[in-house]
């Protein structure tokens, strides 16, 4: 499948993204976590990238669009791929839109994962995530605790709180979503392309899904 996942932060489109990649082997690929790769690796990207990351900003669409174009041709794209936090900006949809047609490239369908603010602000604020950057396993204190409080139950790595999860960087990055990235909704469903499912739960996402794709 080659879709697009759209959402606020904490939506849960990492959730429904991994459980997606297991129905037929698509690639999920997510620039927040690419983006923290290369800060805890001190890559230029992630030099240039982190302060932007901290503060909740977005990081430039050049910055992003330079590592999509290279992403999307990597051979493990082949069998499909969930975009999950990218595109995030008009400017950056529509310079996916120039790429997808370059690469030769159609998309299956935009799913915008549509939960209540006050589901995703307690969500944000108890989520916890593998420090790992190849692991990057996520946790929430109340409702998914890790076995061994503080240790990744997958890799053995540390769990901590995003630096962008404290409760200001938090509201920052979903007034960021509503001025930035929801315009996206207009954008996609002009396109004939949007799927709106409104569900707090990923497996109700991932049921709508299958059911779109005739899964
Ligand atoms: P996420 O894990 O998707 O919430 O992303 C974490 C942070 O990475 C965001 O708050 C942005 O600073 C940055 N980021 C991730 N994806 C993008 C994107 N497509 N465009 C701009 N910034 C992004």
């Amino acid at each position: 499948m080659k879709l697009i996942l759209l959402g606020a932060p904490g939506a849960g489109k990492g959730t429904v993204a991994k459980l997606l990649t297991r129905l037929d082997g698509s690639v999920q690929i997510s620039t927040g976590d690419i983006l923290r790769g290369a800060v805890q690796a001190g890559s230029d990207l992630g030099k240039e990238a982190e302060g932007y990351m901290k503060r909740g900003d977005l990081v430039p669409d050049s910055l992003i669009m330079g590592i999509m174009e290279k992403r999307l041709q990597e051979p493990d794209c082949e069998k499909g791929f969930l975009l999950d936090g990218f595109p995030r900006t008009i400017p950056q949809a529509e310079a996916l839109k120039e790429l997808l047609a370059k690469l030769d490239i159609t998309l299956d369908v935009v799913v915008d994962i549509e939960v209540p603010r006050e589901v995703i602000l307690d969500r944000l604020c108890t989520r916890r995530t593998c420090e790992n950057t190849d692991c990057q396993a996520i946790y929430n204190v109340k409702s998914n605790p890790p076995k061994k409080e503080g240790i990744c139950d997958k890799c053995g790595a540390k769990v901590v709180q995003r630096e962008d999860e404290t409760e200001e960087a938090i509201s920052h990055r979903l007034a960021t979503y509503n001025e930035k990235t929801a315009p996206l909704i207009g954008f996609y469903k002009k396109e004939g392309m949007l799927l709106v499912i409104e569900a707090v739960d990923s497996e109700t996402v991932v049921n709508a899904v299958k059911e779109k794709l005739g899964l």
